[in-house]
C-alpha cells in the first residue's frame, strides 16, 4: 500500500489571502463565509483569523471538527493525537484509505494543509496522558514569554477518562475554557458541554453526564466487542460542536453550556451545570472563588456605573442541589422549578468512571469538606485583589 508522505512537499492548492474578501466571485474561498456578516449574523467575521483553537483527539469527531474549523479559516489549528490511521478507521469521515500508516495528526496536517492553506497548522503527535505527555502537552499551550495559554479555546474530542481529566487539570492551571464532546460506545448519542473553570462545572465537579440510548448497558459491554461508531453521530456531534465554537469565537446567537444527542429518538437534552464547591479538586475550587471574587467586581462596578437602577438580588436557587445542576427548560420560576432543577433532564444520567473518582468519593469529600476553608480563601483572594 502506498503511503503519502506528510509534511510540506505538496505544493499549496492556492496562495494565501493576505484579507477575508466578501467579493462574491466564484475564486473567493470566503465569499459565502464573509456572507454571515453582510447577513448581520456576524459583526466582524474575520477575526476567526486570529484565533487558536486546539484540538485534542484526532479521532471521527475531532478529524471532522479540525476539517469545518480549517474550512472556516481559523488562524491557527493545533492537533493531538498518538494513533496512526487504519483501514478500521474508514467507517468514519475524514481520513482516507491512502493515509493508513501515517499518524493521524500527520494526515491531517497534509489534507488541511491542500483545503485551506491560510490556517497555521501545528501537528503534535503525542499521548496526553503519561506525565511527560501532560507536561509537554501543556508546554504546547502555554505562551513563553507570558507563562499564559496561548489558545482560546480547547477541544476535548478524546475517548477516554484519563485524556479528560488531563484536559481538565491543564485547562485548570491555564484558566483556560475548553468544550468536551463525546460519543457513546454504541455510536447512538452523543453530547457537547462548555467548560470555563471557576464559572460552570469543571469535569471533576459532577460525575460525567451522558445520554442515555435506552438499549439495555449489559447488551453492550461484552467481552471483546468493541465500541461501535458511525459517521453520522460522529459528523452530527462534530458540527454541534464546532457550531458552539464558532459562537463562542465570534459571539453571535448564545453558546451552548451543555447539549445532547439522542439519535433514537431525536432528543436535543440541553442544560446547564454549576460548579461544585465541594470539587475534589482544589484548583477548581479556588478558580470558582476568584471567580465570584471578579464576579463581584464587575457587578459592583455596573451598579456605581448606574446607581439608579437597582441591580436584583441574584436569586441562588441552587443551595440544596448538591452538583449545581441547572436544567434549561421553559419552566416557571419559583419554588417548584427549583425542586425540578435537582433532576436531570429526560434522557440524561450519569456516567460513573471505572477508576478513581465515584459518587461516593464526591459525596464523602462533600460531607467533611470544610466551608471555613472556602471563606478563608475568598478572604485571602478579597485581599489581594483590593
Ligand atoms: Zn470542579
Amino acid at each position: 500500500m502506498s503511503v503519502q508522505q506528510p509534511s510540506s512537499q505538496q505544493a499549496p492548492s492556492r496562495p494565501r489571502t493576505e484579507k477575508l474578501s466578501d467579493a462574491v466571485v466564484d475564486t473567493n474561498p470566503y465569499s459565502r463565509l464573509m456572507a454571515l456578516q453582510r447577513m448581520g449574523i456576524v459583526k466582524n467575521y474575520e477575526h476567526i483569523r486570529s484565533c487558536t483553537v486546539a484540538v485534542v483527539g484526532m479521532g471521527g469527531v475531532g478529524s471532522v471538527a479540525a476539517e469545518m474549523l480549517t474550512r472556516c479559516g481559523i488562524g491557527r489549528l493545533l492537533m493531538y493525537d498518538y494513533d496512526k490511521v487504519e483501514l478500521a478507521n474508514m467507517n468514519r469521515l475524514f481520513f482516507r484509505p491512502e493515509h493508513c500508516g501515517m499518524t493521524k495528526t500527520d494526515a491531517a496536517a497534509v489534507t488541511l494543509a491542500q483545503i485551506n492553506p491560510d490556517v497555521a497548522l501545528e501537528p503534535f503527535t503525542m499521548n496526553i496522558t503519561t506525565l511527560k505527555g501532560f507536561d509537554a502537552f501543556k508546554a504546547s499551550l502555554t505562551h513563553t514569554d507570558t507563562g499564559k495559554s496561548r489558545v482560546d479555546l480547547v477541544l476535548a474530542c478524546v475517548d477516554n477518562y484519563e485524556a479528560r481529566i488531563t484536559i481538565n487539570q491543564v485547562c485548570l492551571e491555564l484558566g483556560q475554557i475548553w468544550m468536551e464532546s463525546g460519543v457513546s460506545e454504541d455510536a447512538v448519542s452523543g453530547h457537547i458541554q462548555v467548560i470555563i473553570p471557576g464559572d460552570t462545572a469543571c469535569f471533576e465537579c459532577v460525575p460525567p453526564l451522558v445520554v442515555a440510548s435506552g438499549i439495555d448497558e449489559r447488551t453492550l459491554k461484552r467481552e471483546g466487542v468493541c465500541a461501535a461508531s458511525l459517521p453520522t453521530t460522529m459528523g452530527i456531534v462534530a458540527g454541534l460542536l464546532v457550531q458552539n465554537v464558532l459562537k463562542h469565537l465570534l459571539g453571535f446567537g448564545q453558546v451552548t453550556r451543555y447539549l445532547g444527542y439522542a439519535s433514537l429518538q431525536d432528543y436535543f437534552p440541553t442544560m446547564a451545570i454549576r460548579p461544585n464547591p465541594e470539587c475534589i479538586n482544589p484548583l477548581c475550587r479556588q478558580s470558582q472563588a476568584a471567580f465570584k471574587v471578579k464576579a463581584e467586581q464587575e457587578a459592583a462596578l455596573q451598579a456605581a456605573s448606574a446607581p439608579e437602577e437597582a441591580a436584583p438580588a441574584k436569586a441562588d436557587l441552587h443551595e440544596a442541589n448538591e452538583w449545581g445542576i441547572e436544567v434549561v427548560a421553559d419552566e416557571p420560576s419559583g419554588p417548584a422549578a427549583s425542586r425540578a432543577a435537582a433532576a436531570l433532564p429526560q434522557g440524561l444520567e450519569y456516567s460513573m468512571p471505572v477508576a478513581s473518582m465515584d459518587a461516593s468519593n464526591l459525596n464523602r469529600d462533600a460531607v467533611e469538606s470544610n466551608d471555613d476553608k472556602l471563606e478563608d480563601l475568598m478572604a485571602q483572594l478579597n485581599a489581594m485583589s483590593k
